[in-house]
């Protein structure tokens, strides 16, 4: 499977990652990948960057080191309205939203009231990627989530860490098998993301490309693998508004 960039990566700017900007590209280019996109946490993440961290991506270069590079965010879920934590003034500088729910800044709820928080998530018009659907602490309603997505032109990811114990991510493996064979009857585009925290993990997608044998999901479908995937993701307004 040929994979053409990672987007879902963090820098030292989160709080809780270990590597620099430089280093990531660097990785990333080492790994023959055509696009890098940084995505630190969103500023209710704690120790994560604040606003005025997000607001200055206009500094970086769209290319560096020979690839393209995006600057994106992975903003935090606050409830389960599916508000995120970042307003428009700063999510249309974004060249992509990805939206997630993590343990600091949302207590899990039912299936129905996680599955909610992130439809609720999905239908804020920045949102093109849902991060990590895959945690039984977060337990969803994935026959509500996937139609939905599909509908509102938002992929999946497929985290590359969860399948990691140290991610703290519970029973990913089997929950993304069951939400792929879901998907697959949709059509519906997933994302492949590393979620690297430090620059080693950088493009390293083997454990969710794996998945997406297992599951015979159509390589066309997974975002990463086309020249054109990224469009399905990116903000056209972003950067210089
Ligand atoms: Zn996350
Ligand atoms: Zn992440």
């Amino acid at each position: 499977m040929n994979i053409y960039f990672d987007i879902h990566t963090h820098t030292l700017a989160s709080g809780h990652a270990f590597s620099t900007l430089k280093e990531n590209i660097e990785e990333a280019v080492s790994r023959g990948l055509k696009a890098y996109g940084v995505s630190d946490h969103a500023p209710a993440m704690p120790g994560s960057a604040g606003v005025i961290y997000f607001n200055n991506f206009k500094c970086i270069k769209r290319q560096i080191m020979g690839i393209e590079v995006y600057a994106g965010v992975e903003a935090n879920i606050m409830d389960h309205e599916g508000n995120i934590d970042l307003d428009e003034s700063v999510l249309k500088k974004m060249d992509y939203v990805i939206a997630s729910l993590h343990i600091p800044c949302i207590d899990p709820g039912t299936p129905k009231e996680n599955t909610d928080a992130l439809i609720g998530a999905m239908k804020n018009p920045y949102v093109k990627i849902i991060g990590h659907p895959d945690d039984d602490r977060y337990p969803l309603e994935y026959e509500r989530l996937i139609p939905a997505a599909k509908e509102l032109k938002v992929a999946l990811e497929v985290n590359n860490s969860s399948f990691v114990a140290r991610s703290g991510r519970q029973n990913a493996d089997k929950n993304v098998m069951k939400w792929l064979e879901i998907a697959k009857s949709y059509e519906l585009p997933v994302i492949l993301g590393s979620d690297a925290h430090i620059y080693y993990d950088v493009g390293d997608l083997e454990k969710a490309v794996e998945m997406i044998k297992k599951a015979g999901y159509p390589e066309e479908l997974v975002l990463n693998t086309r020249e054109d995937g990224l469009k399905y993701v990116l903000n056209d307004k972003a950067f210089n508004v």
